[in-house]
C-alpha cells in the first residue's frame, strides 16, 4: 500500500509574523501555483475519512497542520476551485486564537467536504518524549474537542512537531485514530495496532511549485531529497535532543528577522 501526502501549514499573505511561519507559511499566489503544477502531473487528488484500501496506484493526499485561519480563508477555497478536498489537522488547545480557527469554521470546512483531524491537544514540541498516559490523552482530548464540533468521530490525525514513534502511534489507535500521517517523506504505509501510518514530503515557503509537482508525480529524485535530508536531521535529533530544538529556533528566529528586514 502506498500514497504519496503532501504537508502543508499555513497559506497566508503578507511577511511572516512567527518562526513556523517564516519556514512554512506560503503566500495565496504561490500556493495556487502550487495546486496547477500537482493537477499538471496527477489527476486525482483523494480525501481519505477512516482507513480504507484503495484501488489507484499510489493515491495523493493533501495535508495542513496546525489549524491556522488561512487555511480556512484561503486553502481550502483554492483547493475547491480545482474540486479537490483537504486534510484539515486541527491543535485543538488553539482553536479561536488570533490567527487561528474558530469552531464555526472549522465545522465549515467538515460540512464542505474537508476532512477535519486531529493535531493534538497542545501541540508538544517532542510527542515521541512524552509517557504513554500523557500521548493518550493528547489524543483523545483533541479528537473528542473536534468530535463535539463536526458531529462525527474523528479517524484521522497527525503527528505534532514530526516527532513520531511507534508509541505515538500505538497511543493514536488506542483514542480511535484509523489513519495517521506522520512527517516522515515517504510513500511506504504500515500498520500499527490497526493504524495506517503514511508518511508526508513537506512543503515549505522556498519550496518551488515545480518540484511540488514532481513530487506528486512520484518522480524518484525529488523524493530521495527530502528523504535523504530527513535521515540527517532525524540523526542530528537523535543525538542533540533538546539542544537540537533550541538550535533550530535559534536559526529559524535569524532568518525570521532576516526576512522582516528585506521587506
Ligand atoms: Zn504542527
Amino acid at each position: 500500500m502506498r500514497a504519496i501526502s503532501l504537508a502543508f501549514h499555513d497559506v497566508a499573505d503578507g511577511p511572516p509574523q512567527t518562526v513556523s511561519a517564516a519556514v512554512y507559511a506560503i503566500d495565496r499566489e504561490t500556493f495556487e501555483a502550487h495546486l496547477c503544477a500537482i493537477e499538471k502531473e496527477r489527476r486525482f487528488v483523494s480525501a481519505m475519512r477512516q482507513r480504507a484500501q484503495w484501488d489507484m496506484d499510489r493515491p495523493i493526499f493533501l495535508t495542513f497542520d496546525d489549524g491556522r485561519f488561512g487555511n480556512y480563508e484561503s486553502a481550502a477555497p483554492a483547493l475547491e476551485q480545482h474540486r479537490w478536498h483537504g486534510h484539515f489537522f486541527i491543535t485543538t488547545d488553539w482553536i479561536g486564537n488570533p490567527g487561528y480557527m474558530n469552531s464555526g469554521q472549522i465545522q465549515e470546512l467538515h460540512n464542505r467536504g474537508h476532512v477535519i483531524g486531529s493535531h493534538s491537544s497542545s501541540h508538544p514540541e517532542r510527542m515521541s518524549a512524552l509517557s504513554e498516559d500523557k500521548l493518550l490523552r493528547e489524543w483523545r482530548d483533541s479528537c473528542a474537542a473536534l468530535s463535539s464540533i463536526i458531529g462525527q468521530p474523528i479517524r484521522v490525525a497527525s503527528v505534532a512537531g514530526g516527532y513520531y514513534s511507534r508509541k505515538v502511534a500505538k497511543a493514536a489507535a488506542q483514542a480511535g485514530v484509523e489513519v495517521l500521517f506522520t512527517s516522515e517523506p515517504t510513500c511506504e504505509a504500515s500498520l500499527v495496532d490497526g493504524c495506517l501510518v503514511l508518511g508526508r514530503y513537506s512543503i515549505q515557503r522556498h519550496t518551488a511549485p515545480d518540484v511540488c509537482g514532481r513530487i506528486a508525480a512520484g518522480q524518484i529524485v525529488e523524493r530521495w531529497r527530502q528523504t535523504s535530508l530527513w535521515k540527517a536531521k532525524k540523526i542530528l535529533k537523535l543525538l542533540a535532543g533538546d539542544t537540537y530544538i533550541t538550535l533550530r529556533r535559534r536559526f529559524f528566529s535569524r532568518r525570521l528577522m532576516g526576512q522582516r528586514a528585506i521587506r
